[in-house]
């Protein structure tokens, strides 16, 4: 099993630290950090960015307002597919896209890998399904994955993992690679874990989305990001309480536990220069 950590997908809003908390000029960096996980039979995606679709025609598959608000940079070798490729790999490879959540930037690589069977929590299905309100209508483009036809939707339930309710047993994957549960920033929320090198990785989506917030006595992020992820909440109450748990499981959970989220550049750029030193060692 090995895991590359992608980019696939920049947001630069007008801001600078207010939003990213370490950028010295007018703009942010924040990306979309997802994971290829090269398996013994297959390769896995989590999340997927933003996808051609969105680079070619990202009206009106991207919502204008945060489009604009996030200051959006679509290249397509930001693609997952593109980076796939990159890596020497065959997209027709990709059997599987284990998401998060359906954010419009976790979402819009989907359709570029039309053998790949989607996992997603029944919950996020059904929200994204309905777009109830003005945020899920914004946040939740069916164009996206409206093609996408081999779905797996799971009810949270079965055997703990850490103490947070985990869904074992994902249709057709290695027992290695589970989801959890982690409503509040949207009601399906899920992390994605990965069992390889001994140890554990957990894509905690946006459960969070600054490292200070996992790190400090107590949480905080930059007070853009702030505003940000509070418009973006679904159960304010429910994403306060897995941040929670998350930062007991950072402290007390296993010794060799990374816990990543989707868009801090300082976790990713240390998940990837990791990735390069296994590489040449
Ligand atoms: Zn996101």
């Amino acid at each position: 099993m090995r895991v590359h950590h992608l980019n696939c997908g920049s947001h630069c809003p007008l801001g600078g630290a207010l939003f990213d908390g370490a950028s010295r000029g007018p703009l942010a960096h924040i990306p979309t950090h997802c994971l290829l996980v090269e398996t013994d039979r297959t390769l896995v995606l989590v999340d997927a960015g933003y996808g051609l679709r969105d680079v070619r025609h990202p009206h009106p598959r991207l919502p204008r307002l945060w489009r604009t608000l996030l200051n959006i940079r679509l290249r397509e070798r930001d693609t997952a597919i593109r980076q796939v490729q990159a890596l020497g790999h065959d997209p027709h490879d990709v059997r599987h896209i284990v998401l998060t959540h359906l954010d419009f930037d976790h979402a819009g690589g989907v359709e570029d890998f039309p053998h790949a069977r989607i996992h997603v929590l029944a919950a996020e299905h059904d929200a994204a399904a309905r777009r109830r309100g003005f945020v899920a209508r914004q946040r939740y483009r069916p164009r996206q994955w409206d093609e996408a036809s081999d779905w797996r939707l799971y009810e949270p339930g079965g055997e703990p993992w850490f103490g947070f309710g985990a869904v074992r047993g994902l249709d057709g994957l290695p027992p290695e690679i589970l989801m959890l549960p982690l409503s509040g920033h949207t009601l399906g929320h899920a992390g994605v874990a990965v069992a390889f090198d001994g140890g554990w990785l957990l894509h905690a989506g946006d459960a969070y989305l600054h490292h200070r917030q996992m790190t400090g006595a107590r949480p905080s992020l930059p007070p853009g990001l702030a505003a940000y992820q509070r418009i973006m909440d679904s159960d304010h109450a429910a994403r306060t309480r897995n941040l929670g748990r998350l930062r007991a499981l950072a402290r007390e959970g296993p010794p060799d536990l990374r816990i990543v989220c989707s868009h801090d550049a300082a976790e990713l750029a240390a998940a990837q220069a990791q990735t390069q030193s296994q590489v040449q060692s």
